[in-house]
């Protein structure tokens, strides 16, 4: 199944779980405008900063994204289904967000093939 395949993310539901936890990549021209931080497992990308206490994105709130107008361009393009065909278990268990993103999509790519609606 190729990316063109797939119909827009299904994300009704969900509780935002690629803004827990997640590694958002920033492009070089968006690191001046998000706060940042390291990325995980990139050593030479930064991504989109984490609350220390429960490692969320420093922009999701109770309400959802407050940057959603204006969100960096890797959340606008994010489908954690890509992810799950892309990245392996092992990489994904690296980190508990990560394996909650990667297991999402599975289940969003396992609905796809049972006939689901996404
Ligand atoms: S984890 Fe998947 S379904 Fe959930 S908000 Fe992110 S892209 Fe949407
Ligand atoms: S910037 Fe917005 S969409 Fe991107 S990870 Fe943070 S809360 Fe989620």
């Amino acid at each position: 199944m190729k990316k063109e395949d797939l119909k827009e993310v299904p994300c009704d539901g969900c509780p935002s779980l690629c803004c827990r936890n997640d590694c958002i990549t920033l492009q070089p021209h968006e690191v001046n405008k998000f706060k940042s931080e390291q990325h995980y497992f990139q050593s030479n990308e930064l991504m989109v900063a984490h609350k220390e206490d429960d490692g969320s994105c420093v922009y999701l709130t109770d309400e959802g994204c407050s940057v959603h107008h204006d969100k960096p361009a890797a959340c606008a393009a994010f489908d954690c289904r890509l992810l799950a065909r892309g990245v392996s278990f092992s990489r994904a268990s690296s980190s508990p967000g990560l394996l909650a993103v990667w297991q999402k999509g599975k289940e969003l790519l396992r609905q796809q093939k049972h006939g689901g609606s996404v």
